[in-house]
């Protein structure tokens, strides 16, 4: 039977790229009378976070995709969190090293960079490889004995060409030149990405793989893996990237990314899984309104075209449009009220006005940014703070800058980045937050602006300094 699997690394936001893909998965399994999986990729430590899981569980649930195994639903392959998996991937490691196919590699980093350089110097335009790695069996020993730490890697060919099939390209070509000795286990004992994924996908079942195009220069090492274990390898297909109506690869930077943003926002989960739907696909009669069990029921993997799919907030908006046009009166209602009283948000919002208001007619002035769209600000909203306009404009700038690089969203952080601005620019915080108040909250008559972006979020209030600055 058919087993697919969509396999987030839980290490930020839940991104529609991860939908786009567990849709994708979803459908092709549900076609063929299959199963879906969700399998947690956390075997990177310093990033994944355990709120990051749980916001894809949600964010994948509330669209309405259903798994028939995974970490919080369980099933006979467990566990599906990869660090859970430890000691299955130590075994398997010490397969390949039995077998020959991987060696311990105890060369320094300092030593990888000079092995680099050597190289480059020589002309020689490929990557690192067993033989340049590898010490005389004494200096194995001696480093050994010495207790120096150690990584596990593959074998690999040094020249050459590998093929490998995919199920929209046919067989591909890559050369094997530019294929590192890829690390399978790190010093710390931990497997990196491409053994864990391939020992998982071959316990577990899968028989086809649909992932990111960003994920083809990876197919030749799992390939050899999958020879190495004497495993059958899963179909590959590789599902082109979503791009920003510029064309470059999606990114945050430039269109909100998180699932979480659009269902702020208002979007309905029918919407944004139809509009998913329609990234590289098309239904036999292009019609652009389906549900995904319309989806599911026409779906042919072999329609997805290779050009890039635009995801276009503006097309999504639209669509959207359609969908809320088609609820009956009662039915609009029920999705407002779910929205605008979700309870999680709004008791978020609620501690910081509960002692600014006399009536609750009065929320709707005070917190109406919290719920509705990018408040309408013209260069006159931005008169008080007395600012030139480009300075407020750098001001906000640097500010975007900054908060593409803050790791935890949450008001101290917030707090600290406005703090060690203000520092660099020589004014005061309050100061420094007045342009940023206009820009998040549109009226002075609110909370205060950290608590503010706290409770907005990154994609939201992303986009709102964003608009405030074009
Ligand atoms: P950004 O460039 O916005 O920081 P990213 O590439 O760093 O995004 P990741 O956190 O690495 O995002 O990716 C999260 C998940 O989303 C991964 O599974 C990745 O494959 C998927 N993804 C990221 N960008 C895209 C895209 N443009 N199209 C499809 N999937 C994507
Ligand atoms: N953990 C990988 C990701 O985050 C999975 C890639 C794959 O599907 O093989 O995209």
């Amino acid at each position: 039977t058919v087993r697919t699997r969509v396999a987030p690394s839980p290490t930020g936001d839940p991104h529609v790229g991860t939908a786009y893909i567990a849709l994708f998965n979803a459908c092709f399994a549900r076609q063929h009378g299959g199963q879906f999986i969700l399998r947690i990729e956390d075997t990177d430590q310093q990033r994944s976070t355990a709120e990051s899981e749980q916001a894809i569980l949600d964010s994948l649930r509330w669209l309405g995709l259903a798994w028939d195994e995974g970490p919080d639903v369980g099933g006979p392959h467990g566990p599906y969190r990869q660090s859970e998996r430890g000691d299955i991937y130590q075994r398997y490691a010490q397969q390949l090293l039995d077998s020959g196919h991987a060696f311990r590699c105890y060369r320094t980093p300092d030593e990888l960079d000079q092995l680099r350089d050597s190289l480059k110097e020589q002309g020689v335009q490929r990557a690192l490889k067993p033989s340049d790695l590898e010490l005389p069996a004494e200096e194995v020993a001696r480093r050994e004995a010495a207790g120096a730490p150690s990584v596990v890697r593959m074998r690999v060919p040094e020249e050459g060409r590998c093929e490998v099939d995919d199920m929209l390209r046919g067989t591909m070509e890559l050369d094997w030149g530019p294929v590192d000795a890829q690390i399978l286990l790190k010093s710390d004992g931990m497997p990196t990405y491409h053994l864990a994924n391939v020992v998982d996908d071959h316990l577990m079942g899968i028989t086809h793989v649909l992932r990111g195009e960003e994920w083809i220069n990876s197919a030749p090492k799992h390939k050899l893996l999958y020879e190495y274990f004497g495993w059958e390898m899963p179909q590959l297909c590789h599902m082109p990237l979503l791009r920003n109506p510029d064309k470059s690869k999606l990114s945050k930077r430039k269109n909100p990314t998180s699932i979480t943003y659009y269902r702020d926002k208002g979007y309905l989960p029918e919407t944004l899984l139809n509009y998913l739907g329609r990234m590289g696909w098309s239904m036999p009669d292009e019609r652009e309104k389906f549900s995904l069990e319309e989806m599911q029921a026409q779906f042919d993997i072999q329609r997805v075209s290779l050009g890039g799919p635009v995801f276009d907030v503006e097309k999504l908006a639209w669509l959207n449009g359609q969908w809320l046009r088609e609820l009956s009166d009662e039915q609009f209602l029920a999705r407002l009220q779910g929205w605008l009283f979700n309870r999680e948000y709004a008791l978020k919002v609620i501690p910081h006005i509960k002692s600014r208001v006399e009536t609750l007619s009065q929320v709707v002035e005070r917190a109406g940014f919290c719920f509705g769209d990018a408040p309408a600000i013209s260069a006159a909203s931005f008169e008080h703070t007395q600012l030139a306009s480009e300075d407020m404009k750098e001001w906000l700038q640097y500010l975007l800058w900054s908060l593409d690089a803050l790791r935890t969203w949450e008001r101290d952080a917030l707090f600290g980045v406005a703090q060690s601005l203000a520092r660099a620019l020589g004014v005061k915080v309050k100061d420094f937050l007045h342009p940023v108040f206009v820009a998040i909250a549109g009226t002075p008559a609110s909370f205060s602006v950290v608590d503010a972006m706290a409770i907005l979020g990154p994609d939201l209030t992303r986009m709102r300094l964003r608009s405030a600055i074009e």
